[in-house]
């Protein structure tokens, strides 16, 4: 029997064929250290110069703003944390939005525990913040806002460019965690208007364990963990070779790719949608219906549990509730409790992401055991 189709790509992605070959060399033949003077950590240095060009382009960032760091989380809290180290003296409040990833949420709540003022934006139906109550939560202390581009539960994208408008004339910096977005729609930090963004390799085809923060040219940032210089001292430790070679290749896949790919995943998700909704009466999408990550279904159906039909689906399909799970007992998804889902409808909630790997037979498969699966259970 073959394996179940993997239909989270959200949580993680395979690693692109040209990714790994890129990477081999690093890890056999060039495997000096880009601190070393010699040959090898020559070609060591000149491979991680290249990826940070790699990166950049994909973000349409120059080269120095990029910093490697060890994934998405360490990027959001480089992000949080260095800037309210450079500037909290003076300004000692950050918002956030109710639906951030833990890895912008946690750091936000341990400078609440310094004595921070935090204040979480709400979000409406469809999982959107809107502008207007950022403005208002915006005050004269505040120093930072940090809001997601693309929810990696419900896949909405937030109007990070209206939310520059705002803080910008105000001098206040903005972050936003890309994790999600970066290599599946386009981002641009000139046309979000962003002072700071991470990324993070799994999410498009890299390894697990390298991410970036852009950090614009003269944004007040300081080190938050302290060793040699690397990475301009912002991120020290020896750099992780091998899988800053393999991010960059992947940022430059993802830029030479996207319109195709992003079309590619928004026509297996949209037809992943109508397989379901066709035969599953009172099936419901959760997210925004245009203002979505081409990639990303998260629906709720009736008369089941997320966690019910997986497991009963579980040899077709390997896909996520898309929310917190401790053990044996689901809570409910902070997401969708901020997006005002009822508890019954959260509960019958499953995310099913797709990615480049996917393919009309795996569609037709995923979606007939997921069916079954349902009607099984409503038997
Ligand atoms: N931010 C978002 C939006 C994510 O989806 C994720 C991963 O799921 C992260 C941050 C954390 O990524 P990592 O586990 O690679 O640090």
């Amino acid at each position: 029997m073959s394996a179940p189709v993997y239909l989270d790509y959200n949580a993680t992605t395979p690693v692109a064929p040209e990714v790994a070959e890129a990477m081999r060399p690093f890890l056999y033949e060039f495997y000096g250290n880009p601190s070393s003077s010699h040959t090898h950590g020559q070609r060591a240095r000149q491979a991680v110069l290249d990826a940070r060009r790699q990166v950049a382009a994909l973000i349409g960032a120059m080269p120095e703003d990029i910093v490697f760091t060890g994934c998405a989380t360490e990027a959001n809290n480089i992000a949080l944390l260095g800037v309210a180290a450079a500037i909290g003296a003076r300004k000692r409040h950050l918002v956030i939005s109710a639906v951030e990833h833990p890895a912008v949420m946690q750091p936000a709540f341990h400078l609440r525990q310094l004595g921070w003022e935090v204040s979480v934006v709400p979000v409406d139906r469809q999982g959107r913040v809107s502008p207007e109550d950022v403005a208002a939560a915006l005050r004269p202390d505040t120093a930072l806002v940090s809001i997601m581009h693309a929810n990696n539960e419900v896949g909405t994208i937030q109007p990070v460019a209206d939310i520059a408008a705002l803080t910008r004339p105000r001098h206040i910096l903005l972050h936003t965690d890309a994790a999600q977005s970066a290599g599946k729609i386009d981002v641009n930090v000139d046309a979000l208007g962003v002072d700071l963004l991470t990324l993070a390799g799994h999410k498009f085809y890299a390894t697990k364990g390298v991410g970036a923060l852009y950090i614009h040219t003269g944004t007040p940032l300081r080190s938050i963990t302290f060793g040699a210089d690397q990475e301009r001292g912002l991120r020290p430790g020896t750099e992780n070779v091998p899988a800053i070679v393999g991010l960059g290749v992947a940022a430059r896949l993802a830029r030479e790719r996207l319109p195709e790919a992003t079309a590619h995943l928004r026509r297996l998700r949209d037809r992943l949608h109508s397989l379901l909704a066709d035969t599953i009466p009172g099936l419901v999408l959760n997210g925004h219906p245009n203002e979505r990550l081409p990639n990303t279904l998260h629906v709720s159906l009736p008369g089941v549990t997320g966690r019910m039909l997986l497991q009963a689906a579980s040899s077709e399909v390997a896909a996520s509730l898309g929310s917190a799970c401790h053990s044996e007992h689901a809570a409910v998804s902070g997401v969708l409790a901020a997006m005002g889902v009822d508890a019954v409808r959260a509960a019958g909630a499953v995310r099913l992401s797709v990615g480049a790997m996917t393919s009309d037979e795996d569609l037709a498969r995923a979606a007939a055991g997921l069916i079954a699966a349902w009607r099984q259970l409503n038997r």
